[in-house]
């Protein structure tokens, strides 16, 4: 069985892991090609065979899948990586290959959070000269032209890649990649004075401290919400129960089992 992992995140990282670990490992035949973007220049490598850079479209996917055999696609791609979503829709459906969704949940607010919702990097760069005057900016290093315009406010901008123009003007960069720690995050804050804080609503653990520093802190958060994902396709949230989905297509004579 050939399993073809769109990825780029930590929880498509933790899929490869856990199919090659026993007892998924002994899963009959079992063979998993990783795909990443190829936007990170020192990406953090899964277990199991990797290809890097686009496939052309949703046609050159739904080519890759015929002539790779996959029999099962997984798309474990960010939340905002909206384009790669809908042509993995579009390519399983053309193809004929079983397709999940492997998404985490979005952050929900809790008492003491002070979050502005918006739907773009427009949207936040809009909001925030009413919030405050020093950014934390957390939103990726792509799309920072959305502020580029702002030159009254300083940013902290960290991403695990450096940015290129345009961006704001007055801006400090800080290479770094999650998990961050609480206590990072609140020095961080701390040492920079931040005001106030923008990220993307990527959901998962490994960079949510921000969020509780900045609540600890009384900050008000700009939150950019998620794009709209294509329809129809299953989802699950946890690398485990993509397991257990793998093993049903496998059950399910949807792909001729090797033996
Ligand atoms: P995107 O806008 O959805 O994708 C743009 C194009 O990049 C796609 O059409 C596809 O090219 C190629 N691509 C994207 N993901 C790919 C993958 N896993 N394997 C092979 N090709 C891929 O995506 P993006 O927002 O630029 O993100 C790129 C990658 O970075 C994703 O894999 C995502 O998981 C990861 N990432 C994104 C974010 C974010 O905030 N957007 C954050 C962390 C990680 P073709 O059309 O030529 O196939």
């Amino acid at each position: 069985m050939h399993v073809l992992i769109l990825g780029g995140t930590t929880e498509a990282r933790r899929l490869a892991e856990l199919l090659a670990a026993p007892p998924a490992a002994a899963l009959p035949g079992l063979r998993v090609t990783n795909s990443l973007a190829g936007r990170v220049t020192a990406p953090r490598l899964p277990p199991g065979d990797v290809r890097v850079g686009g496939f052309g479209g949703a046609e050159g996917l739904a080519a890759w899948l015929r002539e790779h055999t996959v029999d099962a696609l997984i798309d474990a791609t960010h939340p905002f990586a909206k384009k790669i979503s809908f042509n993995a829709a579009h390519a399983a459906a053309t193809a004929h290959v079983p397709l999940l969704a492997l998404r985490r949940p979005g952050w929900v607010p809790v008492a003491g959070d002070d979050w502005h919702e918006t739907h773009s990097l427009e949207g936040a760069a809009k909001l925030l000269p009413a919030l405050g005057r020093r950014v934390f900016l957390t939103s990726g290093r792509m799309g920072l032209a959305a502020f580029a315009g702002l030159d009254e406010l300083w940013f902290l901008m960290r991403s695990v890649d450096a940015p290129e123009p345009p961006h704001p003007a007055r801006m400090e960069v800080l290479l770094d990649r999650g998990p961050f720690t609480l206590d990072g995050e609140r020095q961080l804050l701390r040492r920079h004075a931040i005001d106030v804080v923008v990220t993307k609503d990527s959901g998962g653990a490994a960079t949510a401290p921000k969020l509780t520093a900045a609540r600890e802190a009384g900050l008000p958060v700009v939150v950019v919400r998620r794009p709209p994902v294509p329809e129809a396709v299953r989802v699950v949230a946890e690398p485990e129960q993509a397991l257990d989905w793998i093993r049903d297509v496998q059950g399910s004579g949807l792909f001729p089992e090797s033996g």
